[in-house]
């Protein structure tokens, strides 16, 4: 999803904001200029606008969260776009109720602050020029939002909220998923088209024609990697991780130095990480990136057990974990490679491209 700051914590989820923000802070800022008024009061009124956006957007994804711990989601973070937010869930929701609520909850939330914001605009326009331009932008950016979102197209709110219900009403999770993120995609494409259009037949109005082509470009990408998830869930569903892993992994025991290492096991084999362990048992693993972190000259002094990553920082699999399981933990954390052990012992190596694999030869067979 490209690069998103971190802005710390709010009732206990990660908020990072996408950088496409600074361009709407711009954007927004300068849109809020009139003739009519003081330099001064444009910027601030427009830094204001931008700020409670900003704002708006954030209560939105925030009532996702908070609806969804309330259901029993835990969200681990959530990454503001432009036009709304995308959460990162530990696990898939599991019950369609909770999927429903937690989806509904945010339009309704940017249909409550629109509300608020008219409501202002409503007291002041007239009276109080300024502050109530503000709040008709803001109603209609918020309106605008809870309208954007409630399109049933997967993963945007209303693509969930139309999957719950499909999910009701079947019973059956994966399939209702295929059907919305089908939609999504479909969506995706209807806007790019219309993008298209609009360049065409109203060249004026071109860079309104751009702006939806990237919002249907944006959408088609999040539908289908929502499949491709939906699909690989269906596909290891029942599979452990003594079915997954591979036994061909590089082992390097730890008392050798990064010299030696260098030498016999990364020049030969060409491998990147290595697990490594002393006779069999588990110590830790080394990528070629803890090797960078030593200069060469002291590749000959320094052993390799004092560069790996330890065991108490790895995570490991053991073999009758199912691999769902590990494979959102593989997510979670951004790793590539999941030891599996069993008493202490490495037995296997579960690495994302033997995923990959596993599944191209399962559709390859039709299975
Ligand atoms: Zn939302």
């Amino acid at each position: 999803m490209g690069s998103a700051f971190n802005l710390g914590k709010l009732f206990g989820v990660q908020v990072r904001l996408h950088y496409t923000w600074f361009i709407i802070f711009i954007l927004v800022t300068v849109s809020l200029v009139y003739p009519d008024w003081s330099r001064l009061l444009s910027w601030v009124m427009g830094i204001a606008t931008s700020l409670l956006f900003f704002a708006s957007v954030l209560a939105h994804e925030l009532s996702h969260s908070l609806v969804g711990r309330v259901n029993g989601v835990h969200i681990n973070s959530i990454t503001l776009f432009i036009f709304g937010g995308v959460a990162q869930m530990t696990r898939e929701v599991t019950r369609a109720s909770a999927e429903l609520k937690m989806a509904a909850a945010g339009p309704a939330c940017s249909l409550v602050i629109g509300g608020l914001f008219g409501l202002l605009w409503f007291l002041t326009r007239g009276t109080l020029e300024p502050l109530a331009d503000m709040a008709l932008l803001l109603a209609q950016v918020n309106v605008l939002l809870a309208l954007f979102n409630l399109i049933p197209g997967f993963p945007l709110d209303g693509g969930r909220v139309f999957r719950a219900i499909l999910w009701q009403s079947t019973g059956n999770y994966g399939h209702s998923t295929r059907i919305a993120t089908r939609v999504g995609q479909g969506v995706g494409y209807l806007f790019i088209l219309g993008g298209i259009l609009i360049i065409f037949i109203l060249p004026q109005a071109w860079f309104n024609g751009l702006w939806l082509a990237f919002i249907g470009w944006f959408l088609e990408n999040a539908a289908s990697a929502s499949y491709r998830q939906a699909k690989w869930r269906e596909v290891l569903h029942g599979f452990t991780a003594a079915d997954l892993m591979t036994t061909d992994y590089p082992v390097a025991p730890d008392d050798i130095t990064v010299g030696q290492l260098v030498q016999r096991y990364v020049f030969p084999g060409g491998r990147r990480f290595f697990v490594v362990a002393n006779e069999g048992r588990l110590q830790g693993m080394l990528t070629l990136h803890n090797i960078k972190t030593v200069p060469q000259q002291r590749w000959n002094v320094t052993q390799v057990g004092e560069i790996m990553t330890p065991l108490d920082k790895l995570k490991v699999a053991y073999p009758s974990q199912d691999a769902l399981s590990i494979l959102e933990q593989m997510g979670e954390s951004d790793i590539n490679q999941v030891p599996v052990v069993s008493e202490g012992i490495v037995i296997g190596l579960i690495a994302r491209d033997n995923l990959i694999r596993f599944l191209r030869t399962r559709s390859e067979l039709g299975i």
